[in-house]
């Protein structure tokens, strides 16, 4: 299979080791004065975009940066739990550069690209250093030493965490190293302001047109380059672990103005999230991934056992990942973990009222820790009883903020019975396609973070987002957007009253126009949720031919109708929230069709991609790499027609193989 001539992802020569920094040493740079007159603008504040615009902005670029929340601290990376991956080898347990190069690859079922993955691993130690200068309180070891906790897919213990707050620690140290540059005048901060289109002229991305989301007034800003850095669209489900305004609008508006979209189907379904308890929901909570290190997940072994978990023998219980994967057990990675519960669940093990779950158990771990405390503290003979109490205290140190969260959305208490866990969309693999230097098909347009496809392939190992986004923002773009701002310190700031802007800020209200005039007789959740339910049921955990088919004519009908009969409340030129959602579903309503494409194209089963008719006797994704190892990259050519371009992935680092946690 040859590579598209549409997408050259200008990858270093040489060997893997030595790629980037050849690059580093060699990639051309702009001057500290001409740096001054070049604008960027930065659509989010997440980790990747504060990250990226704390960087440029301390290296002299004028930044502009924008998100729709009312501070960057919102962004939906505050959210995150269990931890940041990185290869310090701080426990000396085997772990290395290449490790971690290798474990991403295997883990998102060779679907990812080498050179990125192994810069990837490369940076990932200067993140940590990078957030430890800032003050970001990674736990520790009694000696001061930063402590460290394992996530799935991984034999080794690499994972920096802030106790079950990690995100919102490393956004406290990027808000801040942002803030800094703001209050220096480099960065100008528009909060509560959504980009509704990017702008092209000459074939180079020259600005975005924003809504002022207060006034609803729109506005025109030039940047010699944009960086989308504006999340995933796991929403697109409707339930999902996402912040419920996390949306695809900017990828996509980017994606319509000529930026191809990678992998649209790649979806993380997370294994452990608290199941769904009724129609009345908006919004899934997950239990931390890092919980897995502790918890032990199992099921009756009797189909329909109506008992209660603590009257269910040891030997009773069926510890279904570490009988089937002894390897890994319960840290296999997310798709496989998911895959197993569903599959426990389908064939009638299920517990719960729903029967769509299965147990996340700390009772034998807490016993463990209580022992090892009753040890260090010198209490010969302890009682079962004091046991566990010493054991629930390292537990709940360990995890104290997740079990409360748990217990305030559940009613039940895990530090008596086991928590109840079922799958949920969590992550998207998916997004704008971008090359070696995070930039999209559009010149002078980038994707960093979650917005962009790269780096997990087709499942991304836990704690490898947060270390994905920081790399971008922090380590990688601030070189590899001086390949192309070199060329361009001769281009004067463009007027906003170019034909262009005017012309996309005309088609950016027209749009708003005709959502405000539909005046129809369902809400904008009404068409979400519809949509989210032809999602998860027909391009969900698992996919066919058949469903995928059906799915797409049911989107189709379903935009149609959503076009004719939603009713959009308030008014445009105000702060309007349920317009706001009308635009961001309408953006959905066209990317699920495509994912639903993109997942009906790949007929093979990888990561989080499952198809029924592709699998192993044993229930495992059965992959095809004769005529499948590539990355799907679509052009959008209007009136939701797409075309599929290939990007042949070539492995030489790594054999490429079954993927086995056994
Ligand atoms: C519950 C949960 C827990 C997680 N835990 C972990 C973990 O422990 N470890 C890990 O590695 N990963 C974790 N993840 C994944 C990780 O948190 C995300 O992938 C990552 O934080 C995304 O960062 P980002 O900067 O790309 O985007 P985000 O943090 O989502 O930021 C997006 C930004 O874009 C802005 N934006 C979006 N659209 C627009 C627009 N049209 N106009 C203007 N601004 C816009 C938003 O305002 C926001 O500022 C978790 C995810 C969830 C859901």
């Amino acid at each position: 299979m040859a590579t598209s001539p549409k997408l050259d992802a200008r990858v270093p020569k040489g060997e893997i080791d030595q790629k980037w920094s050849k690059y580093r040493s060699t990639v051309h740079l702009v001057n500290p004065a001409n740096k001054r007159s070049l604008e960027v603008i930065i659509v989010g504040s997440g980790l990747a975009g504060a990250s990226a615009a704390a960087s440029l902005a301390e290296m002299g670029y004028k930044v502009k940066v924008f998100c729709f929340q009312d501070s960057p601290r919102r962004a939906h990376s505050i959210a995150a739990q269990g931890g940041i991956n990185a290869a310090k080898n701080y426990q000396n347990d085997g772990d290395s550069v290449y490790r971690l190069f290798y474990d991403t690859i295997k883990g998102g079922d060779y679907r990812a690209r080498e050179g990125n993955v192994h810069r990837l691993a490369e940076v990932s130690g200067a993140i940590i250093d990078q957030c430890v200068a800032q003050g970001v309180p990674f736990a520790r070891e009694y000696g001061g030493v930063l402590s460290n906790r394992s996530f799935g897919g991984t034999q080794v213990q690499r994972t920096f965490y802030a106790a079950g707050q990690t995100g919102q620690q490393l956004l406290l140290g990027a808000y801040s190293a942002l803030q800094r540059q703001v209050g220096m005048g480099a960065v100008k901060l528009y909060a509560r302001h959504e980009m509704l289109d990017v702008v092209n002229i000459d074939g180079k991305c020259r600005g975005i047109i924003a809504r002022d989301l207060i006034t609803g007034k729109l506005e025109r800003h030039f940047g010699h380059a944009v960086l989308i850095a504006s999340g995933g669209y796991g929403n697109v489900f409707y339930l999902s672990t996402n912040a419920m305004g996390s949306n695809v609008t900017a990828a996509w508006k980017a994606h319509k103005k000529g930026a191809f979209f990678g992998n649209p189907c790649y979806t993380q379904i997370h294994p452990t999230c608290i199941p769904v308890s009724g129609d009345h929901q908006s919004k899934l909570t997950l239990m931390s991934e890092s919980l897995r290190n502790d918890g032990r997940i199992w099921v009756p072994k009797k189909a329909g056992d109506t008992r209660k978990p603590n009257e269910i023998p040891e030997e009773e219980r069926d510890y279904y990942l570490e009988r089937r994967y002894p390897a890994f057990g319960n840290l296999v990675p997310r798709d496989v973990a998911s895959r197993a519960a569903k599959e426990r669940c389908d064939a009638g093990f299920g517990v719960g009222a729903s029967k769509l779950a299965v147990y996340l158990d700390f009772s034998a771990n807490m016993m463990r820790y209580g022992q090892i405390e009753a040890n260090k503290q010198n209490i010969h003979n302890p009682t079962k009883e004091k046991i566990r109490e010493l054991g629930m205290a390292v537990v709940k140190e360990k995890y104290g903020n997740l079990f409360d969260m748990y217990k305030q959305i559940t009613g039940e208490d895990p530090y008596e019975i086991p928590m109840r866990i079922y799958p949920a969309v969590h992550y998207t693999m998916g997004g704008l396609w971008v090359d070696y230097n995070l930039m999209t098909t559009v010149p002078g347009l980038y994707a960093l973070g979650e917005a962009n496809f790269s780096d997990h392939g087709a499942n991304r190992l836990g704690a490898s987002a947060l270390m994905q986004g920081l790399a971008d923002g922090y380590f990688v773009i601030p070189y590899t957007i001086g390949d192309y701002l070199s060329e361009e310190i001769r281009t004067k700031a463009i007027a906003t009253d170019h034909e262009a802007f005017v012309k996309a800020e005309a088609e950016v209200q027209e749009r708003i126009n005709k959502l405000m005039t539909i005046k129809g007789t369902k809400s904008v959740d009404h068409f979400h949720k519809q949509l989210g339910k032809i999602m998860w049921d027909k391009c969900g955990m698992a996919r066919n031919t058949a469903g995928l088919k059906q799915a797409i004519e049911e989107i189709k009908k379903l935009r149609e109708e959503f076009w004719k009969d939603v009713r959009v409340t308030g008014e445009a030129n105000e702060f309007n929230p349920e317009l706001e959602k009308a635009g961001r579903v309408a953006d959905f309503l066209e990317l699920g069709e495509l994912m639903c494409m993109d997942a009906l194209n790949r007929n093979e089963s990888c990561g989080g991609h499952f198809r029924e008719e592709y699998q192993t006797e044993e229930g495992e994704a059965k992959r095809d790499d004769d005529n499948f190892a590539y990355v799907a990259a679509w052009e959008n050519k209007g009136n939701n027609a797409w075309e599929l371009h290939k990007e042949e992935l070539i492995f030489e680092n790594i054999k490429i193989a079954a993927r086995s946690y056994k």
